[in-house]
């Protein structure tokens, strides 16, 4: 007896999945991610939600207190999270760009030099590759083709190559985002395009949508808010007001047309019907190991970006979003079937409601002009240090000093104090970290505001900013040029509620249905698909979501 225990212990041990009453993994794992879906947009919009992103909220496990509890709220360290189960501190990715202080300067989070793009159309010049090498732990998708020897196929698809990279991570079969026009890869995954799905896009090319036009699918008046909202910034050939037109006005087919197709509702599309055509013909969820497909639709955060969280510009992009979600669950049950998919849904991060809005209204809000802070900083130490540019760069609430200044300033505690006295001192500014202060453990004795809790969880030493800028809540920071924060009316990447919370749902065989309060964050989302599909992933620091699995 005491021999049978012994092996069903061993039996226990060597398979994580603890279900005995669904012992079979799923045959494919799906990520849905999209890119600034805040919130609270399920409330204030969801009325109207009757197809995909309706069934997602109404069948599957909602976390509906699911938030980052980090600092920099923004795409690559979300992406990042989803995909480990670690927060930036751990998987390293603390911001979408950095300054890199080996090279004095700036590094995208998916920047690779070592990778060469790999175009699907092929008519094109290989530019810059990309990939996850900057992510210090691995991903789910990696931990599963490792876990599989390469049976298991991982394929990620997105607008954005920080988001297909990261979901992907250190490995990929189909890793595919836009650029230069078209859909590319990088030689950091595979030498040459995938025939099928090359095929699928020269038969469909995404000029297809050239000429159309973007109008509300709805009436007006079933939309909140009004259409030309105050401070909205469209892009410059577009106005506040619908329809908006996929070409310029000189109608021909100019980088404009593909800059205005990212930031509508076909882009979400075309992503969607692609990713239903790689299920097809790559026969995802049909092999002999569990294969993972992950979507990430980034137009939201585009329009997002121009328009603001209250547009009827983003009401629309859900809206038609909940048609192609549709779709994209229609192909997984047609091809996979419903009870052998799980499927994750969350966002990398929410948004700010536009600054001039709320004033409007009387709430504090506004802008903060990095470089004037920037110029601020440089006035305090050229008094010390003689006349110069002492600051290196500031993005988002990252500040760093070029080189070597930062430790002569720590050497000067008066100095320092100035500094930070001066930064703070700016409306809209609420503190200023000494990062060193972040790279030590807290001292349980001193209470710590919520905001410095944050900014641990998105800190790692040499990476990481001199000093954190941590802005008042409904504070954006803006920059001069689009090269850090892209569009114009508004943005996210701050430790407030607006930012941190996103949706969290699993949906499909092993899940059980129900809303769930509690506290929790995407980092959980990698451990629960490593529980539930028997794969490793030591490193991730998330936890289980148990509430979520059926037959526990
Ligand atoms: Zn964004």
């Amino acid at each position: 007896m005491n021999r049978l225990v012994a092996l069903v212990v061993l039996v226990l041990l060597a398979a994580p999945r603890p279900s005995t009453a669904d012992p079979a993994p799923p045959k494919l794992v799906v990520i849905v991610v999209v890119d600034q879906m805040r919130r609270e947009y399920v409330e204030e919009y969801g009325g109207r939600w009757t197809k995909g992103l309706r069934r997602i909220f109404d069948e599957g496990a909602w976390f509906t207190e699911a938030a980052y509890p980090y600092l920099t709220t923004l795409t690559c360290p979300g992406h990042a999270t989803i995909a480990t189960g670690a927060m930036p501190s751990t998987h390293g990715i603390i911001n979408n760009q950095w300054w890199d202080r080996d090279s004095q300067q700036l590094v995208s989070c998916s920047a690779d030099p070592t990778a060469q793009e790999v175009p699907y159309d092929g008519n094109r010049q290989r530019g810059p590759g990309g990939s996850a090498r900057l992510l210090k732990v691995p991903t789910f998708a990696s931990a599963l083709s490792e876990a599989t020897h390469g049976q298991g196929r991982v394929v990620t698809l997105s607008l954005k190559r920080a988001s297909a990279t990261m979901l992907a991570g250190q490995k990929g079969d189909v890793v595919l985002w836009i650029q230069g026009g078209g859909l590319s890869s990088s030689t950091a995954y595979s030498q040459s395009p995938e025939p099928s799905i090359a095929r699928y896009l020269n038969a469909h090319p995404v000029l297809e949508d050239f000429g159309k036009a973007w109008d509300r699918v709805g009436k007006a008046k079933d939309y909140k808010y009004v259409d030309d909202g105050v401070a909205e910034k469209p892009p410059p050939e577009w106005d506040t007001k619908f329809p908006h037109m996929m070409q310029p006005r000189s109608g021909k087919p100019t980088t404009f047309f593909y800059e205005a197709w990212g930031e509508s509702p076909f882009a979400d599309a075309y992503i969607g019907r692609l990713a239903s055509a790689t299920v097809d013909s790559l026969k995802l969820g049909r092999g002999a190991a569990t294969d993972y497909l992950a979507v990430s639709f980034s137009s939201l955060d585009v329009v997002g970006h121009d328009f603001g969280p209250r547009s009827h510009e983003i009401q629309d992009m859900l809206l038609r979003l909940d048609d192609t979600l549709g779709g994209l669950l229609d192909t997984l049950d047609k091809k996979v079937g419903r009870d052998n998919y799980v499927l994750a849904f969350t966002a990398d991060h929410g948004v700010a409601t536009i600054p001039e809005q709320l004033t409007a209204e009387g709430t504090n809000a506004g802008r903060l002009k990095m470089t004037n802070l920037m110029a601020l900083a440089d006035a305090v130490v050229s008094k010390k240090f003689g006349p110069g540019r002492w600051v290196a760069i500031e993005a988002y609430a990252e500040f760093y000093f070029r080189m070597g200044v930062f430790d002569r300033i720590a050497a000067d505690p008066d100095l320092l104090a100035e500094v930070i006295k001066v930064l703070s001192a700016q409306e809209g500014v609420k503190e200023v970290i000494d990062g060193r202060k972040l790279a030590a453990p807290p001292d349980p004795a001193v209470p710590e505001d919520a905001e410095v809790t944050a900014a641990r969880k998105s800190y790692v030493p040499g990476r990481s900013g001199d000093l954190l800028v941590i802005q008042k809540p409904n504070w954006i920071f803006v920059s001069e040029d689009k090269t850090l924060i892209p569009g114009n009316a508004t943005t996210h990447g701050s430790p407030y509620p607006y930012d941190q919370r996103v949706p969290l749902v699993f949906l499909g065989g092993h899940i059980a249905k129900g809303h769930f309060n509690d506290t929790c964050s995407p980092a959980d989302i990698a451990p629960t698909l490593s529980r539930i599909t028997g794969v490793p992933l030591p490193t991730a620091t998330g936890q289980v979501l148990k509430e979520a699995l059926s037959a526990q």
